[in-house]
């Protein structure tokens, strides 16, 4: 049913259009009053100052981890170099470099991943010291043998800090 709805709008959106002018001219005192509510406007801006960075902080650390999962195919993303399994160190790496010329960074490459419209065959996941290094290597072909020394905390402290980072979602 929403689906119909949806569909009859977009092929219909001259008239909704019409519609939606129509009703701000007859609706305008109170769509003035609606937006002259200090009040509401005050608490909107205070929720964005208490909570905002920190919504989007957290999206992004999920949108990360999930983006990871699917270039790594793994539930837990380890760096394909090291086995460095912290996901606070891991990194989506460009195989063979231009991740700085590629113009999706950040969000919008994890956002491309997770749906799809990014391949994923010339990324892996490396952590921040092996990133370097593949760098240096590919680059001036100058070599690092790089250890991974352990996390410092048992598999269920982990577990703990993972659910505080992104609360009780499960990932596939
Ligand atoms: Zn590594």
């Amino acid at each position: 049913m929403k689906e119909k709805a949806t569909k009859w709008r977009e092929s219909n959106k001259e008239q909704v259009r019409l519609y939606q002018k129509e009703y701000r001219i007859k609706n305008r005192e109170k769509l003035m009053a609606y937006d002259l509510t200090e009040k509401h406007k005050n608490h909107r801006k205070l929720w964005w100052v208490r909570n905002g960075k920190q919504y989007c902080v957290a999206r992004n650390k999920k949108k990360h981890f999930l983006a990871m999962q699917i270039v790594s195919n793994q539930k837990v993303p380890e760096c394909c170099r090291c086995g460095c399994k912290d996901s606070r160190a891991l990194e989506i790496n460009h195989k063979n470099l231009g991740g700085r010329k590629e113009n999706l960074r950040g969000r919008l490459l994890y956002d491309a991943i997770i749906s799809g419209k990014r391949k994923t065959d010339d990324l892996e996941i490396t952590c921040r010291v092996c990133n370097a290094a593949h760098y240096l290597e590919k680059k001036f072909d100058i070599h690092y043998d790089i250890t991974f020394k352990g996390l410092g905390l048992s598999q269920k402290e982990r577990a703990v800090v993972r659910r505080e980072m992104f609360g009780n979602g499960k990932f596939q």
